[in-house]
């Protein structure tokens, strides 16, 4: 494990140094430090950004033992360097961090459970732990881990020989040797661990676990802490606020609302369905007496175009025909007990540039046609 300044000084955000070593690799510029403040990307915290002499430094990351800062400008060795860095940002991965610490101890002391990965993304940081949980023990764990923050306890970092520790329970993803660095929570956890964390578990704000869904053979859990946790706040609030807004409900009542809204959506579709069906039974029954009967709406799903379909059935002797215009084409269902639809069909979606099947008593496809074609092609069955 690489020794740097940012252990020691992990709330130091501007330092001095000077370029040991300049590579460039893939048409990308990368530079070593005589010492840093940067964090290298490294069990499971992302890389430090931030600046180096004003030039932006967009990834840091640690190759046998050295620190390299890839760099979108060009600083030749032995040259002074001043550095900053993104402390808005850092401070985000050392409460997430911290935070992640506190939930995965807590889950493996409760449950039993091993933590097998962990990852702090853009939008939130995931977890992931080898026992499969559901909602309520992750609502319990997020009560218990917020107790942890109002404790307001103190983050000890240590590096110990492994002969020192060798009989410590810890929590270890892998086997460790040589020197090793320790993260204790009092009473809550110790974790071999070489990321950065914030010195009082106060500082992280409020732990929010978002979600959990089942992963591999556990589970993956989902959290925000700090600004995070407040963007996510703010983020829902507004959400429901507008919502709240639109149904003249107060917050606390606008799931009743929408359920009430539901149902009532449902029941003018019921009746929707009955008026049109009314509707369809009129327009049948007014048409004249033809062999062949085709008839042409707009934007009818395929279920009324069915019906529809069969109640026009009953009025000829020869072919029923339905077409629905939906954008530029048209949804189509033709039924005869007479003759063959899957041969017409066949021989239709032919002529009138269409596609679709069926069996000898009902064919059905969509066509890319006018409506004179449409009508044209069946003129001849209405005979
Ligand atoms: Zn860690």
């Amino acid at each position: 494990m690489v020794k740097a300044r940012f252990y020691e000084k992990p709330y130091l955000k501007k330092f001095e140094s000077i370029v040991k070593e300049k590579i460039v690799e893939n048409g990308k510029i990368k530079i070593v430090l005589n010492d840093t403040l940067f964090y290298p990307e490294g069990g499971g915290q992302p890389a430090d950004k931030g600046y180096i002499n004003n030039i932006e430094v967009v990834d840091v990351q640690e190759k046998n033992g050295k620190i390299y800062h890839t760099i979108l400008g060009d600083i030749e060795p032995g040259e002074p360097v001043k550095g900053k860095i993104d402390f808005d940002y850092r401070f985000l991965n050392m409460q997430h961090h911290t935070a992640e610490h506190i939930v995965a101890g807590l889950i493996c002391k409760n449950y039993n459970a091993e933590n097998v990965g962990f990852h702090i993304g853009e939008s939130y940081v995931t977890l992931d732990v080898n026992v499969i949980l559901n909602q309520e023990q992750i609502k319990n764990i997020e009560i218990e881990a917020n107790k942890i923050v109002y404790k307001n306890l103190l983050v000890k970092t240590n590096f110990y020989d492994e002969e020192d520790v060798k009989d410590w329970e810890y929590r270890s993803k892998k086997e460790l040797s040589g020197e090793i660095r320790l993260v204790e929570i009092p009473g809550v956890d110790l974790c071999a661990c070489c990321g950065l964390h914030v010195k009082r578990t106060g500082e992280i704000g409020l732990i929010k676990l978002l979600s959990v869904e089942k992963y591999k053979s556990g589970s993956r859990i989902y959290i925000v802490c700090g600004k995070k946790a407040l963007d996510n706040y703010n983020f829902e609030y507004d959400i429901v606020n507008k919502i709240s807004v639109e149904l003249s409900a107060k917050h606390e009542n606008v799931y009743s609302s929408i359920l009430t809204l539901k149902d009532e959506i449902k029941n003018l579709d019921k009746k929707n369905n009955e008026l049109q069906n009314k509707l369809f039974d009129i327009e049948i029954s007014n048409l004249e007496n033809k062999h062949t009967q085709i008839i042409f709406k707009e934007n009818l799903d395929m279920d009324k175009i069915k019906s529809l379909c069969l109640k026009l059935k009953n009025k000829v002797d020869r072919i029923a025909g339905v077409f629905s215009k939906e954008d530029d084409l048209y949804k189509y269902m033709i039924m005869s007990d007479f003759d063959d639809v899957k041969k017409i069909s066949k021989e239709f979606n032919e002529i009138c540039s269409g596609k679709g099947g069926g069996n000898t008593t009902m064919a059905q496809g969509k066509v890319y046609s006018d409506k004179e074609k449409i009508e044209d092609f069946f003129k001849r069955y209405d005979n």
